[in-house]
């Protein structure tokens, strides 16, 4: 038997949460059996914990998108008994029963190894959230944005939103964090950003095209946030569109496009391809080793995701939370 946090129907026919005792004959289909050490806390999950709909596309379901652990048994010959591996996205937690358990089994091709030098904790306090992160940085290289002027980075105190600061700083870039948490304003210094601005001081939308401020953009808001600074893009700039932490809406005007030859560039982790996934996580475990994330990280039990989920949809999570599935 295995402990999974499972969220079920309740009488009303709602989604609730709760801790169950299950058997491994109730784990979905798949070719490898991992020992889940570590999972964490993305916004999806609070989502998906909390009973907000749109994240679980069937009940009961085990949520978590992000694992890391140990193969115990692997039918595609793949990995060996004892091997380490991670999995982000393609529908775990969402379709296929997630990482908030000690067991877990999934296709092989979903499976990343552990980098050399690194372990499930560090895994995991990249997560979702970094690895979302790092595909947007790469992006905007891909785009070849300018070191010199200002790369803005949007609900720059959140998950995505830091590790990015983290990343780009890393990359050499010129980092404006925004951020609605003054006092996280040391914290975003720490990890490399030059200036952090309020989330009240990014240019609004007033007319289609703003004065030109940002060479690039990693947005994690969406909204208002991200239709001022699509309209604030420096000539030949670019913007890695994340999230949606504030609005899924986007009012605004083709101008920056046509006029600006701005890009706006949607970044996807879920269904990411293989060889971009490999390149990434090669990267962040160069520029992104486990001292680094250190202050960005912190370690919970699964008893406690039930409340965390609360807290990261009220915005008020800093950083990563990984979360240790036997806690
Ligand atoms: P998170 O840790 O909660 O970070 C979100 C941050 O956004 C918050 O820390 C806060 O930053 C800011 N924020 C929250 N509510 C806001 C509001 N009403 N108005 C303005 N800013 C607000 O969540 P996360 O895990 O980093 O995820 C961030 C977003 O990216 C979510 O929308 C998530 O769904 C999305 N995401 C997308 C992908 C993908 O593949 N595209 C992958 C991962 C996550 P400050 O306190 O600093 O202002």
């Amino acid at each position: 038997t295995f402990r999974a946090l499972r969220v079920t129907k309740d009488d009303q026919g709602q989604p609730r949460a709760g801790f169950q005792t299950l058997s491994t004959a109730e784990l979905p289909e798949g070719e490898v059996t991992v020992q889940v050490t570590h999972s964490s806390l993305n916004f999806k999950d609070g989502m998906a914990v909390a009973g907000r709909p749109g994240i679980l596309k069937r009940l009961p379901m085990t949520p978590g998108i992000d694992l890391a652990g140990t193969v115990l048994h692997d039918e595609s010959g793949t990995y060996a008994p004892g091997d380490g591996v991670l999995l982000t996205g393609w529908g775990l937690g969402e379709r296929h029963d997630g990482g908030y358990a000690t067991l877990a089994r999934v296709p092989a091709r979903w499976l990343t190894r552990l980098p050399g030098g690194t372990d499930a904790r560090w895994a995991m306090s990249v997560g979702t959230a970094g690895f979302t992160a790092m595909l947007a940085v790469m992006a905007l290289e891909d785009h070849a944005v300018s070191r010199e002027h200002e790369v803005l980075v949007t609900g720059a105190a959140g998950g995505v939103g830091s590790t990015a600061v983290a990343l780009l700083a890393q990359a050499g870039f010129n980092v404006t964090a925004s951020t609605g948490r003054p006092q996280e304003a040391d914290f975003l210094r720490s990890l490399g950003a030059r200036q952090v601005i309020g989330r009240e001081e990014l240019p609004a939308l007033k007319r289609p095209l703003e004065s030109e401020r940002w060479a690039g953009v990693v947005d994690t808001v969406g909204g208002e946030a991200l239709a001022g600074a699509y309209a604030s893009t420096r000539t030949h700039g670019s913007l890695a569109v994340c999230g949606l932490a504030a609005s899924p809406k986007l009012d605004t005007t083709v101008y920056p496009l046509i006029l600006r030859g701005v890009n706006l560039l949607g970044i996807d982790s879920v269904n990411c391809p293989v060889p971009r996934r490999d390149a990434a996580w090669a990267r962040l475990a160069r520029d992104l080793p486990a001292a680094a994330l250190e202050g960005v990280t912190r370690v919970r039990g699964l008893s406690e995701v039930p409340v965390l989920a609360l807290e990261i949809l009220a915005g008020r999570v800093r950083g990563r939370t990984v979360i240790d599935v036997n806690a």
